[in-house]
C-alpha cells in the first residue's frame, strides 16, 4: 500500500439503491487498484438517519464483496472534532454568526457574480449591538467568512474546473456540524486521499478544498461518478425502493448479480468466481480508471 486511503461515506437515512452501490463499488475499484486503503464512514449527523438502515447499508455492501481498512467512522460519535475545527476558524476571524431563514437568502438580492444559490452574506455585515440582538430570539448558524468566490479543483473524469465558493454554513443552528465541515475535518481525520462520489457533489468540491486549504490540510483528487436514472428519467432516490435493499438484491438475482450489473454498466463483463470476493477480484484486475467507460444509467 503508497499510503493513502479512498472512501465511501454513505447517509444511512435509507437502504443504498442501485447508483449508492454503483459508487461505493467503483470507489473501492479505484482504491484498491491505485494500492490505496479504502475506508467506511457512516454520514449519519442529521435526524433520518436510523440505525438499522447503517446495519443494512454495511452488510449490503460487505454481500458485494467490498472490506474496508480500520473501524468504520460514525460522524454522529464526533462532535468535539467539529466543534474544534469551527473554533480554530473563529480564533482567526473566518466564521461568523447567520440568523438568515431559508426564506430570508431566497428573497435577499444578490450581487451579478453570485452564484444561484449562493448565500448573498447579509449577516456578513451585522454589528456585534445587532448580533447580540438577533441572539435573543434566534440560534444562529456558523458561515465561513470565504474571502474566495471560485476554488480550482481537478476531477479524474471531468479534468479541472473553477467551483463557487460561499460563505457556506459550517454549524447549523441546531448545533450539528454542516455536511460540508464534517467531510473536509473526516477524510483528513481518515488519511483519504481520493474521493469518489456521485457527480452531484462536484459542485461542493470547491467550497470543501477551500476550506481543507484553510485548514491545513492536504487536497484530495476527486472522482465524480455520473448517476444513475429510473424509468422515469430522475435520478434514483429513496423512493425507488425497488431498487434498493432487500428488493434490489432479489431483482436482480443476489450480490453476484447486482455486482454484474454494476460492472456492465462501467464497461465490464459480468466476473466470473466461485464466491463473491473472488468475483471482485476478477473486476479489480480488469478496472482501468484512465479506460474507465462510466456514463449516466438509465435502469
Ligand atoms: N454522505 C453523502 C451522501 O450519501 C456523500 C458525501 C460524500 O461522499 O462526500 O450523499
Amino acid at each position: 500500500m503508497s499510503g493513502g486511503f479512498g472512501r465511501y461515506a454513505p447517509s444511512p437515512s435509507s437502504d443504498l439503491h442501485l447508483g449508492n452501490l454503483r459508487t461505493a463499488v467503483v470507489a473501492h475499484l479505484a482504491a484498491r487498484r491505485d494500492g490505496l486503503g479504502f475506508r467506511l464512514r457512516l454520514e449519519d449527523l442529521d435526524d433520518r438517519c436510523r440505525p438499522e438502515f447503517a446495519r443494512r447499508q454495511l452488510a449490503d455492501l460487505t454481500a458485494l464483496g467490498l472490506t474496508w481498512d480500520g473501524p468504520v467512522l460514525r460522524q454522529s460519535e464526533r462532535p468535539d472534532v467539529y466543534d474544534a475545527a469551527v473554533a480554530e476558524l473563529a480564533g482567526r476571524g473566518l466564521v461568523y454568526e447567520c440568523y438568515c431563514s431559508r426564506r430570508d437568502i431566497l428573497e435577499a438580492p444578490r450581487a451579478p457574480h453570485h452564484p444561484p444559490g449562493a448565500y448573498p452574506g447579509a449577516c456578513r455585515r451585522l454589528s456585534a449591538a445587532e448580533r447580540s440582538r438577533r441572539r435573543l430570539t434566534k440560534a444562529p448558524a456558523v458561515r465561513l467568512r470565504a474571502e474566495v468566490a471560485q476554488f480550482g479543483v481537478v476531477d479524474r473524469l471531468a479534468g479541472p474546473s473553477l467551483q463557487p465558493v460561499d460563505d457556506f454554513i459550517l454549524r447549523r443552528a441546531d448545533g450539528l456540524a454542516a455536511y460540508n465541515l464534517a467531510v473536509v475535518v473526516d477524510d483528513a481525520a481518515q488519511g483519504v486521499t481520493q474521493v469518489t462520489r456521485g457527480d452531484d457533489l462536484l459542485t461542493s468540491s470547491g467550497r470543501q478544498s477551500y476550506l481543507a486549504s484553510l485548514l491545513g490540510l492536504a487536497p484530495v483528487s476527486y472522482l465524480h461518478l455520473p448517476l444513475v436514472y429510473n424509468a422515469a428519467g430522475r435520478r434514483l432516490s429513496k423512493r425507488d425502493s425497488a431498487l434498493a435493499g432487500p428488493a434490489l438484491f432479489e431483482r436482480l438475482g443476489g450480490p453476484s448479480g447486482v455486482l454484474a450489473a454494476i460492472a456492465r454498466s462501467i464497461g465490464l463483463d459480468a466476473p466470473g468466481g466461485p464466491d463473491i470476493r473472488a468475483q471482485m477480484n476478477a473486476l479489480l484486475e480488469r478496472f482501468d480508471l484512465a479506460a474507465l467507460e462510466i456514463g449516466a444509467w438509465t435502469v
